[in-house]
């Protein structure tokens, strides 16, 4: 295995201005794992409830994605309920229920423990700090966070994002940190510990810094976007499925790296849960790759 990713596999109601999805499976290890997933060999931690549907679990295994890293326990699966403004950058969580995630003690299975890189998905401090704890230092471990943790658990991620080689955060969330503007953030950022900082700013792009240097890298631009869930989780993941076979962060494998996740979040918006990526063609990837990196230029 290259990388594991631990988060919610989550059960998501999404509602737009145009249509709703209904119970549909979402989760931000289950995006970041399946966006890994065609890169890497990728496995989830993380944890599902007995009214997890059968045909959600069939998804992930079609893919490959490695489940013995996922718990089930009696009770309901984490379930999260958004709805967007007609701008597809505003969104409010109408109702978040951590449930069966809540109670998970983030247990790394043995055959995991090899794995060379680690992807802390958007979930607890607490869990994402337990999963740490099982690791190897010498293991690349990025972490992914959001401003209700930032707020509510503020010395957890701080002490996360000592302990990461690279974190993702939206400019929002880099503010919060640090107080600063996002090209300033991310140097403040990676006076807190991390060797890498990507500063997400939504349709504008990403700024993807290390010590050395920083660079811009636009979006594909997507038509049609239907539902903005997932993309940071599938940014994260493209990213790390890509970086995870690498042997060393150059800068031409970092770059690479943030022009992929760029990539397959381009197709998460498309449609609701992972219906888009399930149908994602080896050429299409390619296409976008070309075009972003291009304009990255
Ligand atoms: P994103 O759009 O990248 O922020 O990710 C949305 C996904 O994250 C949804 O599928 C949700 O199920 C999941 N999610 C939302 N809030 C949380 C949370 N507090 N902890 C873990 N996962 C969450």
């Amino acid at each position: 295995m290259d990388l594991f990713v631990v988060g919610s596999v989550a059960i998501d109601v999404v509602d737009t201005p145009r249509a709703s999805s209904g119970r549909v499976l979402g989760g931000s290890a289950t995006y970041a794992a399946y966006a890994a997933s065609f890169f890497s060999k990728v496995g989830i931690v993380s944890v599902v409830g007995s009214d997890f549907p059968e045909e959600y679990l069939e998804v992930l295994r079609r893919r490959g994605i490695n489940l013995d890293g996922l718990a089930f326990a009696p009770g309901p699966s984490f379930f999260w309920h958004g709805r967007y403004a007609e701008d597809s950058n505003e969104r409010v969580t109408v109702k978040v229920c951590p449930n069966v995630l809540g109670e998970f003690d983030g247990s790394v299975p043995e055959s995991y423990l090899g794995a060379p890189c680690v992807l802390l998905g958007n979930c607890s401090p607490s869990l994402q700090l337990s999963v740490v704890n099982q690791l190897a230092p010498s293991r690349l471990v990025f972490a992914d966070t959001m401003d209700h943790w930032i707020t509510g658990s503020c010395e957890g991620v701080r002490e996360l994002i000592r302990r990461s080689t690279g974190i993702f955060v939206n400019e929002f969330e880099a503010t919060l940190l640090t107080d600063a503007e996002p090209q300033d953030a991310a140097r403040k950022l990676h006076e807190m510990g991390p060797q890498v900082v990507v500063v997400k700013l939504g349709t504008k792009g990403s700024i993807l810094s290390w010590r050395g240097g920083a660079i811009h890298v636009p979006v594909y631009k997507v038509k049609d976007v239907l539902d903005a869930t997932g993309a940071g989780d599938c940014f994260a993941g493209g990213f790390m499925g890509y970086l995870s076979g690498k042997p060393e962060l150059s800068r031409k494998v970092l770059v690479d790296a943030c022009v992929y996740g760029t990539v397959m979040a381009s197709f998460c918006i498309e449609s609701f849960s992972l219906n888009r990526l399930e149908r994602v063609s080896p050429a299409e990837i390619e296409e976008r790759r070309r075009d972003v990196l291009e304009r990255t230029r």
